[in-house]
């Protein structure tokens, strides 16, 4: 990795929703620098802290982009996020099943991510590159392959984790999809998400 660390932590702070404000909720973060204070008290510190008016824009630019130049000298690379539903997951990655549609600052971070890639794989004339993806979903501990193909009509079968020798983790049978450029990445993401199991909460 280029980077001394090969693992980095950031927090993100969201603007408080109307319904929050609504219930009279102030707002009890601020992020400094690359520390999170909460009240006058506590302060923790990472590798990246963004306040409400940090743009996914700006997120993308310094904490996810740098990824991709590991990524074009093939390293692996993962982006996770993490958090409580309603926190701004879906609004920060992107993944949203319209994700397509999204444009300007709001666009999140794997649209960017995949947009930068096949710029890159385009402008380096000197090899070939392929790229495909695979979408699972992890829920209630059974990981369910969100793009099977249908058409059989048969029933999902649970998917298995394969660890190699080498450490690595496979999971087996997942379906690859060959992707070309950004759009065909949102077509199979959008196909793939209306395949999740979704409840609504109180949350979102
Ligand atoms: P999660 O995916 O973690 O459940 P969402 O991404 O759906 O959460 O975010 C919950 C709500 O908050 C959505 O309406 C989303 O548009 C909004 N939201 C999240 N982060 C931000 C942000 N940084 N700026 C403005 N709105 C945000
Ligand atoms: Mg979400």
């Amino acid at each position: 990795m280029s980077s001394d660390e090969n693992i980095k932590v950031g927090v993100r702070i969201r603007p408080l929703s109307a319904k929050e404000l609504g219930e009279g909720d102030t707002e009890c973060l601020n992020a400094e620098d690359r520390s999170i204070e909460c009240g006058d008290d506590h302060q923790f510190t990472y590798d990246y802290a963004f306040n409400t008016s940090t743009t996914n824009k700006q997120l993308y630019t310094r904490a996810a982009q740098p990824l991709l130049d590991d990524v074009m000298r093939g390293f692996n690379a993962t982006i996770m996020a993490y958090g409580q539903t309603g926190s701004g997951k879906t609004f920060t990655m992107g993944t949203d099943a319209d994700a397509g549609s999204a444009s300007g600052a709001t666009l999140g971070v794997l649209p960017r991510f995949v947009n930068d890639m096949f710029a890159r794989i385009a402008a380096d004339t000197s090899r070939v590159v392929h790229t495909s993806c695979s979408l699972l979903e992890i829920y209630n501990d059974q990981m369910r392959d969100l793009l099977m193909d249908k058409s059989s009509g048969a029933e999902p079968a649970e998917l298995k984790l394969d660890t190699g020798k080498k450490g690595q983790v496979n999971v087996q049978g997942l379906n690859r999809c060959e992707v070309n450029c950004t759009a065909d990445v949102l077509r199979v993401l959008g196909e793939g998400l209306s395949e999740r199991v979704v409840g609504a909460t109180n949350m979102n």
